[in-house]
């Protein structure tokens, strides 16, 4: 394939792999333009210094129509917070755009105290409008391949984009070892592609199970987790054992 970058320049490769993220350019080159939905929920990003004696874990504090994650970052340095709110008004997708944390704060005043003192030290917060995009159909033309959010962006409440990218380089390089540089690509897809929708449609689910609005709903839903959470801690988790017991590097 020829590839022209933005100086004019064209470098000429024998396989050329669009690891090119969300709004990639060779995407809609394999595909029809595909057009993303915005989900109703939007994340606030924001990084702060750790405090106190807090276990170095992730966290997870659920209410009605949103929920917080804090996890600990460089070695429980840093803590990382994602603040998830579901609103009519549509957010923008992006990364870096800045809002106000006075709006995050209100948003979870109904929150605990130990989510407050979180949130009370927080200076700087980013909006992110969670958007659903759909798989790409083809992953592969010739030789060329898609890997990563360039094929299945995700919402982020199994924490998989990363994770999936870097298990789709392992496979493409797997395949393309097996099969060669023309045959090796749909066996990439084939190895690939269902497990990264089954993913991604467990993530959208996530969403839901957090948020119940109906307090009846929410109230049983809640007291069923806290329950088996007492009785059989790990039980809880091993519903997702196929995601998070998944070793790529075994798989060949
Ligand atoms: C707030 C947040 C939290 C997340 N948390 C997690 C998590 O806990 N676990 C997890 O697994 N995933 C998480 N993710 C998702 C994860 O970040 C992405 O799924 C992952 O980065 C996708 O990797 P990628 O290599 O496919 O794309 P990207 O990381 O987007 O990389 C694409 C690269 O291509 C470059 N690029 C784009 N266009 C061009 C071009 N035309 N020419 C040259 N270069 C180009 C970009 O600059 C970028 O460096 C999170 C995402 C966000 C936003």
């Amino acid at each position: 394939a020829d590839i022209t970058f933005a100086d004019g320049q064209v470098e000429r490769t024998s396989f050329l792999v669009g690891a090119d993220g969300l709004h990639s350019v060779l995407r809609p080159v394999l595909n029809m333009p595909a057009k993303p939905f915005f989900t109703g929920q939007v994340a606030w990003r924001a990084i702060l210094p750790a405090f106190g004696q807090a276990a170095p874990e992730a966290r997870v504090f659920m209410g009605p129509g949103r929920h917080l994650v804090v996890y600990p970052l460089r070695g429980g340095e840093l803590l990382n917070i994602v603040a998830v709110e579901e609103r009519d008004a549509w957010a923008e997708e992006g990364w870096f755009h800045a809002d106000d944390p006075e709006n995050l704060r209100r948003s979870f005043k109904a929150f605990c105290p130990e989510v407050q003192a979180i949130l009370e030290r927080v200076t700087d917060v980013y909006l992110w409008g969670l958007h659903r995009h759909p798989v790409a159909m083809e992953w592969h033309r010739g030789r060329a391949a898609l890997l990563g959010d360039a094929a299945h962006p995700t919402l982020p409440f199994m924490a998989q984009g990363a994770v999936m990218a870097l298990e789709d380089a392992w496979i493409l390089a797997a395949s393309l070892a097996a099969l060669g540089l023309d045959d090796g690509p749909a066996l990439y897809q084939a190895r690939r592609r269902h497990r990264a929708e089954r993913v991604i449609e467990a993530a959208n689910k996530n969403a839901r199970n957090y948020h119940h609005a109906n307090p009846l709903v929410r109230a049983a839903g809640f007291g069923a987790m806290r329950l088996i959470n007492s009785l059989a801690p790990t039980r809880l988790f091993q519903r997702f054992d196929w995601i998070y017991g998944f070793d790529v590097t075994r798989e060949g």
